[in-house]
């Protein structure tokens, strides 16, 4: 399997809130590529050491109790900001810490693959703007990745389901509760062709809002102990227990939270054990639960559905494990929802079908993919009501949800007698008003042929294609001039050069060795327990972590194995 430029196969990558994965299709199927550590999911996490090393994945997400300040997750909630994060005095940009996450990705398939992989399908949530798709797609770039195309989440999860293969139309919905995001989108499949009628979600809803709702709860069952007051690795270690304990109750009717020597104010420990049947558990969530309604009946809505027109319901997102919320889509919908892929593998294993499509692979080409535009795109336009003129009013030229690619086209006339040039200021958003929507960036036509207000006619043209670029195209209609650009001088977007520099710096940068993350791992994991832990098990725990690093030194690979077997052993116990 080689693609175009030579390389290895163009990969499909998930890059996640809160976890990332990287697939391939191979032998016709996709595959999802396990990191370092030999494990599918790797935490979109970043941290930097005092050292000025950077570590990526799960050993970043260890650090995250033991050293806040130095590391960064949720990044991806940022895209397209201006946002920058200052770890331990390096300051970086979300598109560099997605940039990270993603050249992680590329060395962990590179490392299984033995070839060099340079190509990939990126998804983005379908509401994902014009800024936050450059920003992506800049991320990768910064990673040595060409971007073959940005594919929307629930996109790639229909195409995981292979519901692009069925022999007739049909409506699905896609339902994605991921760690921190809940996105509902509304599809239409029809001889091949996915195209996505609606989307609506909760920015604010996720996985972890269930492990919070579980750990606030628990709090209050230890007297003495406050959430806020405590010392700050007392509620790391609740909010852990009660992420495991969630897990756990998507399988098991009971658990208990058992916390030993916590730590309360003034230093005092207690032995923590709280039963939690799964039913108490729910209790806990029905106010989040309920927040999954409203969107749903919104996008729903929208795409002028009712929950009885939809052949296919798809679960995905890991938080879609817990029973309540599948009982919550099955009563909904009044059908069981589709569920046979690992609900956090389903958009990257869609992404991967989707590259291998682009690569050529004879199974899949049968499949075409368009999309909708995710919001309205227009220009800035004045007005004239009785005398009066009204600036800053928001013409849509491609409206939301147009198919693409598209090109869409409108006449304007000028407002002044021999106005000589116009301000085009490109705008997405869907109010009425141009300051409460995006500005996407503005170009300046000049040369317009003198002629009175109103009698010279300029057409402007929106052509937007599958990647979400948009291009703006302007033609003075009596002279015939065209003028284009492609929102180049659009804030927060980086030029070529830019990428340039980051991508140089990056590689400036050093990353742990590939080889020493399991070993950094075990580390960084043992450290934020130890520090958690007191008494007998705090001693257990530090005698294996000092015959650990007997034996990194040693460089033995036998004894290091050995030790680093044993000391993740206890942590898992620990934990
Ligand atoms: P992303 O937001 O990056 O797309 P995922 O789709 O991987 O993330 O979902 C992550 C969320 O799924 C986390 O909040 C995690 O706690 C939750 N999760 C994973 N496995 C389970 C499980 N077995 N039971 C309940 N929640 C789970
Ligand atoms: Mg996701």
């Amino acid at each position: 399997m080689s693609s175009a430029t030579g390389a290895g196969p163009i990969v499909g990558i998930d890059l996640g809130t809160t976890y990332s994965l990287v697939a391939v299709v191979q032998a016709g199927a996709p595959v999802i590529l396990p990191n370092a550590l030999g494990e599918l999911l790797t935490p979109s996490a970043v941290s930097v050491r005092e050292d000025a090393t950077v570590l990526v994945g799960a050993p970043a997400l260890a650090r995250a109790t033991t050293h806040p300040q130095a590391t960064a997750l949720a990044f991806k909630r940022d895209m397209g900001t201006a946002r920058v994060f200052d770890l331990l005095g390096m300051r970086l940009t979300p598109q560099e810490l997605s940039a990270f996450v993603l050249g992680a990705l590329k060395r962990d398939a590179e490392a299984e693959l033995g070839v060099p992989v340079t190509e990939a399908v990126v998804t983005v949530p379908a509401y994902f703007d014009d800024l936050q798709r450059q920003a992506t797609r800049a991320a990768a770039e910064i990673a040595g990745l060409k971007v073959e195309r940005l594919l929307n989440e629930p996109t790639a999860a229909a195409i995981a389901y292979g519901l692009h293969e069925r022999h007739r139309e049909l409506r699905a919905v896609v339902l994605d509760l991921g760690g921190g995001t809940f996105d509902v989108t509304v599809l239409e499949i029809m001889e091949g062709v996915i195209e996505i009628q609606s989307s609506a979600g909760d920015s604010r809803l996720g996985g972890e809002d269930f492990t919070a709702a579980l750990a606030a709860w628990a709090a209050a069952q230890v007297p003495g102990f406050d959430l806020d007051t405590a010392e700050p690795l007392g509620p790391a270690r609740l909010r852990a227990a009660c992420e495991a304990a969630k897990r756990r109750l998507a399988t098991a009717a009971e658990d208990r939270i058992l916390l030993p020597q916590l730590q309360l104010a003034g230093g005092r420990l207690l032995d923590v054990e709280i039963p939690l049947p799964r039913a108490l558990a729910e209790e806990l969530w029905q106010g989040l639960l309920e927040r999954i309604r409203p969107p749903v009946l919104r996008a729903l809505g929208d795409a002028k559905v009712s929950p009885r027109d939809v052949d296919e319901v798809l679960l995905v997102g890991g938080a879609t494990r817990m029973p309540c919320m599948i009982r919550m889509v099955a009563q909904l919908f009044g059908r069981m929802p589709q569920r046979s892929l690992p609900p956090d593998e389903a958009v990257a294993l869609g992404a991967a079908l989707q590259a291998g499509l682009k690569q050529g692979e004879r199974s899949l080409q049968d499949l075409v993919v368009t999309d909708v535009a995710p919001f309205s795109m227009g220009i800035e336009t004045a007005s004239r009501w009785g005398g009066q003129q009204i600036n800053g009013v928001f013409t849509p030229i491609l409206e939301r949800g147009t198919v693409i690619p598209a090109s869409r086209v409108r006449s304007f006339v000028t407002m002044q007698d021999n106005q000589s040039s116009i301000d085009v200021a490109v705008y997405q958003g869907e109010h009425p008003h141009c300051r409460d929507n995006r500005l996407l960036g503005r170009y300046l036509m000049r040369n317009l042929p003198p002629a009175p207000a109103g009698r010279e006619g300029v057409e402007v043209r929106f052509t937007y294609n599958l990647d979400g670029l948009l291009e703006v195209e302007m033609t003075v209609l009596s002279s015939g001039l065209t003028e284009s650009f492609v929102l180049e001088r659009t804030p927060g977007r980086l030029t070529p050069e830019e990428i340039g520099q980051a991508r140089r710096q990056m590689l400036r940068l050093k990353f742990h060795p590939r080889e020493a993350l399991p070993n950094v791992t075990a580390l960084a994991r043992a450290d934020a327990l130890f520090v958690e832990l007191t008494g007998e098990a705090r001693e257990e725990l530090g005698a294996a972590i000092s015959v650990f690093r007997a034996a990194l030194e040693s460089q033995d690979p036998a004894a290091i194995d050995a030790t680093r077997g044993s000391l993740n052993a206890i942590v898992l116990r620990g934990r």
